[in-house]
Order: structure tokens, then C-alpha cells, then sequence
């Protein structure tokens, strides 16, 4: 049985493998796993730092491929960015949140954050507005702070139309994270045009917190500049003792990472909400 297993395992890490070492994923097997609903969302619970209350998720995409398991975003989002399939994915990840959450309606906290990641190239096309409001309008509960988080794998063009889009949906109740914030691409300029409710302090920088005095200095400069903004800091990637003591010795108010969960799935979501007390 023993080698059975073994070699089942073996079978499987090779198709995977194969699977997954070719630079393109097929765009056709997920196109189908959209269709099927095979693209299911993590919920990653964000605390309260000073509380250590729950106070929201942030939806996280997992391919349930029937023969490989849970196969991780990063080898399917680029594929989806690149061929516009991010579109009909993210759709169908709101659909299920959305579906979600109102199953747990009377559990949830109240303002509970429910954080989506969406592609600029998603948040362009002209229809974007309009699915955003029908989403909000599906959940049962209407204090629920739906977060649209901003990520930029490619430099982001923050043309005029992505900045009135993503305004008008900051005037229609949604809030604006900026994902990854001190990384890549992400820079001061968005601040002027776009009315950011949260930034996300990317986990790179989180997990070098006093490890290195430059970049405690830099976290403790963007921090800075948050504060003076009037927006409110989001940590990312929290995975030990002495991160959250820096982040509580500044005040930050929420906290994500694997120091307090790890990304799971709805059923594990809703047995965290039922163990913890909902203030
Ligand atoms: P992200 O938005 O920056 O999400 C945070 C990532 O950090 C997640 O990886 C999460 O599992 C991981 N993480 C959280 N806490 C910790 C920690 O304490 N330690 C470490 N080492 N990692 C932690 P994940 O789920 O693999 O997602 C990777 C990226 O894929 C996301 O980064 C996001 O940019 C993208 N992504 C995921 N789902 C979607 C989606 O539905 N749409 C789009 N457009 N992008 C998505
Ligand atoms: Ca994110
Ligand atoms: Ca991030
Ligand atoms: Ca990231």
C-alpha cells in the first residue's frame, strides 16, 4: 500500500510538473475551470492589531484542478491577465464570495472588510462599474466594507478613465486598497489621483522589520506618510512575535499573515467566525 502511495504521489507530482513547467497554461483547460467553477475563493482573515479582533478577508483564488489539487494563483493569474480571462474569473470569484458571505450573513462583524484583488486591465473594460454595484447590491448585509484591492503585476497606467472608474466607486461606497505597497511599480503619484482608503504594506518589507535598520527606516517613513494621508495601513505577510511588536509599537491597525491564518477555505472561514468572539 505503502509503495502504492508512493508511486500514486510520484504520478502525480510528475503530471503536475509537466503540467505546470510549460510556460503557458493552456488557456483552454481554464477557461473550462472558470466555467466550472473550479477557480474557488481562500478567505485570508485580516485582524485587529491591538484587539486581535477579526475585521475582515481578503479573497484569495485557488484552482481546484481535480487531478493536481489546489494549484496556487501565481501559475494561473498571469495566464488569466494575459489572455483577458481575468475578466469571467474574478466574476465568478465575486458571484461566490458574494454567495458566501450571505450564508454567514448574521456571523459576520459588523463593517466585516471583504477584500477582492482585481487587474487594472479588469477594472478598464467599460462594464467594470456597473458589476461592482450589482455585486454590492447581492449581499444580504449592506454595512460590509467591500474593498477593492488594486494590484499592479504590470506597471500600472494610471490613465484618467481607471481614476474616475475607480472614484466612482469610492463614491458608491467601496473602499481602495493599494496591494503591495513599496514594491514594483507602486508609487507616490497614486496618491494625488485616487482616493485610497487603505494601503497594504507589501510582506517583503514587513518581514525585514528589524532585520535590517534601512529598510525598519523605510516602513517607518511610508508608515509616516500613511499617517499624514489619513490612510489606514494594512500589514501583510505578519509571521512572527517580533513583526507584530514593531507593528503594534506604530499603530498599525490591521494585520494579515500567516502569524495569525493562512488563506482557507470557506468551511474553515466559517468555523474561525463561529470560535471568535464578533466585536
Ligand atoms: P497578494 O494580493 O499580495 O496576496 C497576499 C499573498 O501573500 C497571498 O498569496 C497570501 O497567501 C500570501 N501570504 C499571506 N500571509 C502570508 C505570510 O504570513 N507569509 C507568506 N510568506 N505569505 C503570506 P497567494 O494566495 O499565493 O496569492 C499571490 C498573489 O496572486 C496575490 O498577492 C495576488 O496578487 C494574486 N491573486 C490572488 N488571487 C487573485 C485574484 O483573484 N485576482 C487577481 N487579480 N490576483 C490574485
Ligand atoms: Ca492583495
Ligand atoms: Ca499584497
Ligand atoms: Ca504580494
Amino acid at each position: 500500500v505503502l509503495f502504492f502511495l508512493l508511486l500514486m504521489s510520484c504520478l502525480a507530482a510528475y503530471i503536475l510538473h509537466k503540467y505546470l513547467n510549460k510556460n503557458t497554461l493552456p488557456e483552454e483547460s481554464l477557461r473550462r475551470a472558470i466555467a466550472r467553477n473550479e477557480i474557488v475563493p481562500f478567505y485570508q482573515p485580516i485582524v485587529n492589531g491591538k484587539a486581535g479582533t477579526l475585521r475582515g478577508v481578503e479573497v484569495l483564488a485557488r484552482w481546484k484542478h481535480p487531478q493536481a489539487g489546489y494549484i496556487s494563483p501565481a501559475s494561473f493569474i498571469p495566464l488569466a491577465e494575459k489572455s483577458g480571462l481575468i475578466v469571467p474569473l474574478t466574476q465568478s470569484l465575486m458571484a461566490q464570495v458574494a454567495a458566501n458571505m450571505n450564508l454567514i450573513a448574521s456571523k459576520l462583524p459588523e463593517g466585516f472588510h471583504v477584500g477582492i484583488n482585481y487587474s487594472a486591465s479588469h477594472i478598464c473594460t467599460p462594464t467594470f462599474v456597473e458589476e461592482c454595484l450589482k455585486y454590492k447590491d447581492s449581499f444580504t448585509r449592506h454595512d460590509l466594507n467591500l474593498v477593492i484591492e488594486l494590484t499592479e503585476r504590470e506597471p500600472l497606467d494610471i490613465n484618467d478613465h481607471l481614476v474616475q472608474t475607480l472614484n466612482r466607486l469610492h463614491e458608491n461606497g467601496f473602499a481602495i486598497a493599494l496591494d503591495d505597497f513599496g514594491t514594483g511599480y507602486s508609487g507616490l503619484s497614486y496618491l494625488y489621483d485616487l482616493h485610497i482608503d487603505y494601503i497594504k504594506i507589501d510582506q517583503s518589507f514587513v518581514g525585514r522589520v528589524n532585520a535590517h535598520e534601512d529598510s525598519t527606516r523605510i516602513l517607518d517613513s511610508v508608515l509616516d506618510l500613511a499617517r499624514k494621508l489619513s490612510i489606514s495601513i494594512v500589514a501583510e505577510g505578519v509571521e512572527t512575535q517580533e513583526q507584530l511588536d514593531y507593528l503594534n509599537r506604530n499603530d498599525i491597525t490591521f494585520l494579515q499573515g500567516y502569524y495569525f491564518y493562512k488563506p482557507v477555505p470557506f468551511t474553515e472561514l466559517i468555523k474561525i467566525l463561529l470560535s471568535k468572539p464578533n466585536v
